[in-house]
């Protein structure tokens, strides 16, 4: 790594990527890009120290089984192993009345693959790549700062950062997240819409073992999500909590003292996992839908929440991102090998077809879902019973679910493939 203040090369210095958000999509794109010897300038406004810090981020995500081939061609798996906790089934269930889904691969039957996925702590994955990143020299990491001009020329991307450097690439992404400035400077318009609802997050010790269990509960305020994390060092059992509550409840959910939240969510709870206290301070997040319409521009392109943003009901949002970073990378490993350059026009191209069709089928499903448990009364309940009942009864159906949740799915770019 060389960031501004410490930088062995120096800023003005031309790679071939300039990545404006080093935050999880944009610095495993820097990662990815530099193991396939494509270098990078990574931009970051936050000092890495504080996006670490105990609480700053305190969601885990469930990275899905493509996702974690990823991490593992990019060599961060091997420090993050001993930290995920498996998820080996997933219980669907309607307000936990009866006739729940459970997706649980069969060890050498049919529905077999190993587990779902695994949960991490943001935390814990950021701080794997920072670290990796640190010892990358094809990483130029500048931090603590933003662009304040970006110019996209027909042969090169020039950006000027708050400090004066001028840093200059053959092409800009656009890693920023949700506010992405990059995307907006470049014009492309957003399907958007609030759900008016908002994540309550924290972690929970729990009795009863969660035997690698990820819960979705619907209900019609919101989805409520216990996912599994690892026992901490005392062998106390733990999981990540996600509960989604109307934007008009969100402040009194909030207001309440931690044994007001904690009887409040053990009555979502049914008794699954014994009896619960927090593990975690609470956090809530507002949850928002977001698709570009366009996700390169002129030597630019755009990925992970900057170009598509969800609700956390499915655990995509991350996994989507790190797709987009695959098949970016392949594209341009591919051109530069023939000869073109990261900006070319062609492997841009390339890129927006290969991912368009893929976010927008995960961004539809996982719109479709938060509205169709959204809807309250008997009837549409007993509906959508009906419709659980029969996933449950399809093997091939439920290896089409699994298969989704593990990422594996559609044409997956070589990275994220075994
Ligand atoms: C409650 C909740 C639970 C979730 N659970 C899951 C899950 O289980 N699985 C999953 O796959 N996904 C999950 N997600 C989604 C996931 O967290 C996001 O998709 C993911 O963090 C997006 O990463 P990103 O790097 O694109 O954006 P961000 O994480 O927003 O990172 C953007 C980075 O850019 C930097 N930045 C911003 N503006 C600028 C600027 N102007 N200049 C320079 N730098 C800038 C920021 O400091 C940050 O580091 C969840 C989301 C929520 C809200």
């Amino acid at each position: 790594m060389s960031d501004s203040d410490t930088n062995a090369k120096p800023a003005g210095e031309t790679r071939d990527l300039t990545i404006l958000g080093g935050g999880l999509v944009g610095m495993t794109l820097a990662l990815a890009a530099a193991r396939a010897g494509i270098t990078s300038h990574v931009i970051d406004r936050a000092d890495p120290a504080d996006l670490v810090a105990e609480g700053a981020d305190g969601r885990a995500s469930a990275i899905s089984t493509a996702s974690w081939n990823l991490f593992r061609n990019i060599g961060i798996a091997e420090s993050l192993a001993p930290l995920g906790c498996p998820i080996d089934s997933i219980a669907v269930t309607d307000g936990m009345k009866p006739g729940r889904i459970d997706f649980t691969p069969k060890p050498g039957g049919e529905l077999l693959g190993g587990s779902l996925g695994r949960m991490f702590a943001n935390r814990d994955l950021r701080i794997a790549l920072f670290d990796a990143a640190r010892g990358e020299p094809n990483i130029a990491w500048h931090v603590g700062t933003e662009a304040v001009r970006r110019d996209r020329g027909p042969h090169s991307v020039e950006v000027e950062l708050a400090d004066g450097h001028v840093l200059r690439a053959s092409l800009l992404v656009a890693a920023e997240g949700r506010q992405s400035p990059t995307r907006d400077e470049a014009g492309f318009a957003l399907a958007k819409w609030d759900y008016q609802h908002r994540a309550m997050v924290t972690a929970l010790f729990h009795d009863k073992p969660h035997e690698n269990t990820a819960w979705e509960i619907f209900y019609p305020a919101g989805p409520f999500a216990l996912l599994p994390l690892l026992d901490d060092a005392e062998g106390r059992h733990r999981s990540a909590l996600v509960w989604t509550v109307a934007e008009k409840d969100a402040a009194g959910v909030i207001a309440m003292n931690d044994a007001m939240f904690v009887n409040e969510v053990a009555g979502r709870m049914h008794g699954v996992l014994g009896a619960i206290s927090l593990a975690a301070p609470r956090m809530s997040y507002p949850l928002r839908f977001h698709h570009a319409g366009k996700v390169v521009g002129q030597r630019l392109a755009v990925i992970g929440d900057a170009a598509h943003g969800m609700h956390p009901i499915a655990g995509q949002g991350l996994n989507l991102g790190l797709r987009d970073v695959g098949a970016l990378v392949e594209v341009l490993a591919e051109g530069m090998r023939l000869g073109l350059e990261p900006g070319d026009a062609q492997l841009l191209a390339r890129y927006e077809k290969w991912r368009s069709l893929d976010a927008f089928m995960v961004m539809s499903v996982t719109d479709g879902l938060t509205r169709l448990f959204g809807v309250p009364g008997r009837l549409p309940s007993a509906a959508r019973r009906l419709g659980m009942g029969a996933v449950q009864r399809l093997p091939a159906l439920k290896r089409f679910f699994m298969d989704e949740a593990r990422g594996m799915s559609g044409k997956l770019p070589a990275l994220l493939r075994g």
